[in-house]
């Protein structure tokens, strides 16, 4: 089965006006590259704005409520996030599992929510290093993703990305041969519960993807791209990282 590569950028908490030079760039870098699937998920400020200078690149967002509105101080809702011109949204993130203690059950359903108002949808899961040291990572990111899928989960609207903890901003990623397992094992936790659609869905690898490893990673037979977080926020580097994909 042949997958069209999606890399996605996550900028975080980062990026104001100045930076919208940036997405410009990387659009331009996207119409170079029409084999990949290229997208930004910036800041929820930023995304009106990003969608007008976007070029061949899609906008997301990197969160969504669960419900479709309601008192929640704070909070937006998928349909406002696509008003704003988000094509796709991040859910399940670790650093939102950790910090905002969201479970699967709540990434489930923000992905639910996401797909009602059209948004397409990157599910994040990923491990600890003790899960890792344990020799636990397979069980326990399949248990994960199993948990955080959402109900009519199909390939044409979910993504999945793989980022083991420990490799996000810290410049390490595991092995290739743990990527590989990991992808194989997780393609086939998703083939138990979704069949035929297992293999039409991109599963990328996130962790300190950068210009020297992403060739290497994107080669391995199930990773179909990557969410790429400190390397996107720069057209120079995430560049490189896109060409590797196609
Ligand atoms: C991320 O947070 O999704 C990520 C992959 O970050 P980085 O690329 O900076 O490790």
């Amino acid at each position: 089965m042949s997958r069209r590569k999606l890399v996605v950028g996550n900028w975080k908490m980062n990026g104001l006006k100045a930076q919208l030079a940036e997405v410009e760039a990387i659009g331009r870098v996207a119409a170079e590259h029409p084999a990949v699937e290229v997208g930004l998920c910036v800041p929820a400020t930023l995304i009106m704005a990003a969608a007008e200078r976007k070029g061949a690149a899609f906008i997301g967002g990197q969160d969504c409520h669960m419900n479709a509105s309601g008192a929640h101080t704070g909070c937006l809702s998928a349909e406002m996030l696509a008003e704003a011109g988000a094509e796709w949204i991040i859910v399940g993130h670790s650093e939102r599992r950790e910090a905002q203690g969201e479970t699967d059950e709540h990434v489930a359903a923000k992905a639910f929510a996401a797909k009602a108002a059209g948004l397409k949808v990157i599910l994040c899961v990923g491990e600890s290093l003790d899960v890792r040291d344990a020799g636990d990572a397979e069980s326990v990111v399949s248990a994960q993703l199993l948990a955080s899928l959402p109900e009519g989960a199909a390939a044409d609207w979910l993504a999945i990305a793989y980022e083991p903890i420990w490799a996000i901003g810290t410049g390490r990623i595991p092995t290739m041969e743990a990527v590989a397992a990991m992808h194989a094992a997780l393609r086939a936790s998703l083939a138990s519960r979704i069949g035929g659609q297992a293999d039409a869905m991109r599963i990328l690898y996130g962790g300190s993807m950068n210009g020297d490893n992403a060739a290497e990673l994107m080669a391995l037979a199930d990773v179909d791209g990557g969410l790429v977080g400190g390397a996107s926020l720069t057209a120079e580097k995430f560049a490189p990282i896109i060409a590797a994909a196609g």
